[in-house]
């Protein structure tokens, strides 16, 4: 059979109910699973047996999720996280130890910014960013022996820069490592990053996945193409055997399909519990089933409000890869060919004072620090995320101070429009 559409795969995948089954993905709301015998348990703790002992590892309900979004992304596994954060930290700790560097986009979202550059830095894992825009000669230049991950967004937040995939793919390869993409903004829906060449792909599916605003999640998929063993040196801890497993060697007894997310799982769940609750995971999957036909929305609602804010004379420039003007338009058009997202920003020309006044005037569009929600939302970083900074340090940043990012929702982009004309005014 050929690939199922991605929108029969947001609606079906990742769960076929048997005969006298649940319709609905059943929520397992249990800690625990029985077996009758202590033989049978031993088992599944050697990982000799699948099957399910302890929520703090795996759950029946977040593995049917997880299976659906690994269809999406046409990854060879999957698994879900309690946050993107989460998410995030699993997929580099989990090729990563004390000694090694990690080689990452700049523009990337500043709670992964910190997640790198301070929080694992302090356990000893070195990070040389480079500019997303970096030539293949400057992201050579960033390559050390040591470096074990290549990582990026392929819609950066909240730049909204575009990744070029493939080059920073290539780039990884020639290396001997694994390139990681966070696709938390376009979704499976608008890119498949391992189409491009991606090994691994995270989300934080807070965001358009469950997409109302209503559980904090994360998700890794494998695309089960990346070949451990043929850098064997590189990546012990799954090429070479695990004392806590007996001795196994993941990517031996799990192949490449499924060593990456049976390690991450097996070692690093169990040992640090950052596992989704199945609770979460039920609102994701009802968030999943109509992802494709929102992210339409959200995206042409993005470039309709991007275009108008073009033509407003207080505004000095707009930030969307869907506008012709924009500096990642080209990359956009082979990567997001279906359209982004629903997030633009834009400079306002009166600076700090004119976006709070302005924010302050808008009806639909609340104030919130989140984005990717159906209900329209903004945030000033100046006088928010940023509040620490002063104007010369928000322009070194690349964050002016009348910078205003707006994650367009699903309402009718009209009337998007004309609140923020009448705010504007
Ligand atoms: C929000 C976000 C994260 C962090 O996700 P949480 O679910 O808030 O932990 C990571 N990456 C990107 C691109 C994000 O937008």
């Amino acid at each position: 059979m050929s690939e199922q559409g991605i929108g029969t795969k947001c609606v079906q995948a990742g769960y076929t109910p048997k005969n006298g089954e649940p319709r609905q993905i059943p929520i397992i709301q249990s800690t625990t699973f029985k077996y009758d015998t202590s033989e049978d348990m031993g088992k599944l703790f050697d990982l000799e047996a699948s099957g399910y002992f302890y929520t703090r590892l795996q759950n029946p309900t977040n593995d049917y999720v997880a299976a659906k979004i690994a269809a999406l992304e046409g990854g060879s596994a999957g698994m879900l996280l309690s946050s993107g954060q989460a998410a995030n930290f699993f997929a580099l700790f989990n090729i990563c130890e004390c000694g090694s560097h990690i080689v990452a986009s700049s523009s990337i979202y500043g709670g992964t910014f910190n997640l790198i550059s301070v929080t694992m830095k302090k356990m000893g894992i070195d990070v040389t960013f480079v500019s997303p825009d970096a030539t293949r000669e400057e992201l050579d230049a960033a390559f050390r022996e040591n470096t074990r991950a290549v990582f990026g967004e392929t819609i950066a937040n909240p730049a909204l820069t575009v990744l070029d995939i493939e080059k920073f793919a290539a780039a990884a390869h020639d290396h001997g490592v694994p390139l990681i993409v966070d696709n938390t903004f376009p979704t499976p829906a608008h890119c498949r990053p391992i189409e491009w060449g991606a090994d691994i792909v995270t989300h934080s599916t807070t965001k358009y996945m469950d997409g109302h605003g209503t559980a904090v999640g994360g998700a890794i998929v494998d695309s089960g193409k990346f070949d451990w063993m043929a850098h064997k040196d590189k990546f012990p801890g799954l090429t070479e055997p695990d004392e806590s497993y007996h001795g196994i060697t993941y990517a031996e007894r799990f192949g490449i399909e499924g060593a990456f997310i049976t390690k991450a799982t097996a070692q690093l769940m169990r040992d640090l519990g950052s596992i989704q609750s199945p609770q979460h995971a039920f609102y994701l999957n009802l968030g999943l089933e109509s992802l494709h036909v929102r992210m339409k929305r959200h995206a042409e609602n993005g470039q309709a409000v991007a275009e108008f804010l073009q033509g407003c004379d207080k505004v000095s420039a707009v930030h969307f890869s869907g506008l012709e003007s924009d500096p990642y338009h080209e990359l956009a058009k082979k990567y997001l060919p279906k359209g982004g997202c629903g997030v633009v920003s834009f400079e306002l020309k009166g600076g700090r004072s004119a976006a709070e006044a302005f924010m302050k005037k808008l009806k639909l569009a609340a104030i919130e620090t989140h984005v990717a929600d159906a209900r329209t939302c903004c945030l000033n970083p100046a006088t928010s995320t940023h509040r620490q900074m002063n104007d010369e340090q928000l322009e070194a940043a690349g964050i002016p101070a009348g910078l205003v990012r707006m994650s367009c929702g699903l309402e009718d982009s009209a009337d998007l429009i004309e609140d923020i004309r009448q705010a504007m005014a």
